[in-house]
């Protein structure tokens, strides 16, 4: 059978660890080239000497998605090299937690600006190429807790805003052949989640009906399906993985 994103080439954002890096892998294995984004250099470029054992795969490069000339510096050489940006995933995120009453502007500021703004940027950057391509997949990482969760306000104004622009892109582009979605992962074992205080933890797994976390590969599973040719007619869609 033939690997789901044969011949793709993906710019992919957060990916040193977490969901991204589990998508790098799983994209990889289903054929694709993936362009690796990530602040984080020593994990960056260790997952893409893992990937480029089998051949060269994987293109690392250290940013930081909010800084828009190093977005589409990185944009512009994913094309020179590959000649094709067929998919972006936004996928880097942090979370700033605490209470509406005690969050400061800073918090507010650094989470919109690499939750919201960085996903701007990013599809700003790669939507020339596309549009000239007639082709491209635009894919954001939101989250259940767009539908609001206490302690996390700048977050999940960013996810639903993510949910915003993910509409309106899929309404704007889709006549130049782009389609535009979101995944909306639950809590997934990652850093992000694992590093919550473990009777926090017993807590959120208690209202999940499934009972437990996501795994990165059960988000990154639903990033493939929606980046392939099987989702050919999906766009402006939220899928959410949440266990229920
Ligand atoms: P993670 O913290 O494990 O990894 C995020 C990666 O993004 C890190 O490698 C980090 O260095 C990178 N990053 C952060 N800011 C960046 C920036 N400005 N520029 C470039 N890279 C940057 O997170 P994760 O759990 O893998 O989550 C991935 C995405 O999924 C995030 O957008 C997150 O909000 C979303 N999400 C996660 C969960 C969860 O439970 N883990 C649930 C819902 C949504």
């Amino acid at each position: 059978m033939e690997k789901r994103l044969s011949q793709k080439t993906i710019f992919l954002t957060g990916a040193a660890r977490g969901i991204g890096a589990t998508c790098a892998r799983i994209f990889v294995s289903q054929g694709a080239k993936v362009f690796l984004v990530d602040r984080d250099q020593v994990a960056l470029e260790a997952l893409a000497a893992e990937l480029n054992q089998a051949g060269e795969v994987a293109i690392p490069r250290v940013l930081d998605i909010t800084n828009r000339a190093d977005v589409e510096q990185a944009v512009r050489s994913m094309h020179e090299v590959w000649g094709r940006v067929d998919v972006l995933i936004n996928n880097a995120g942090i979370t700033r937690d605490s209470l509406t009453a005690k969050m400061t502007e800073e918090a507010w500021d650094q989470v919109i600006a690499v939750n919201l703004k960085g996903p701007m940027i990013c599809t700003q950057a790669v939507f020339p190429i596309m549009k000239e391509q007639q082709s491209g997949v635009i894919l954001s990482a939101s989250s259940v807790s767009a539908l609001g969760n206490i302690g996390q306000a700048n977050y999940a104004a960013s996810k639903s805003g993510l949910i915003g622009l993910t509409k309106t892109w899929a309404l704007e582009f889709a006549r130049f052949g782009i389609r535009v979605n979101a995944v909306a992962p639950g809590f997934t074992a990652t850093e992000m989640v694992t590093t919550i205080p473990e009777e926090i933890q017993a807590k959120l797994v208690a209202q999940i009906p499934l009972r437990r976390f996501a795994t990165p590969e059960e988000i990154a599973k639903a990033y493939t399906f929606l980046a392939s040719d099987d989702a050919s007619y999906i766009t402006g869609q939220v899928l959410y993985v949440d266990g229920g």
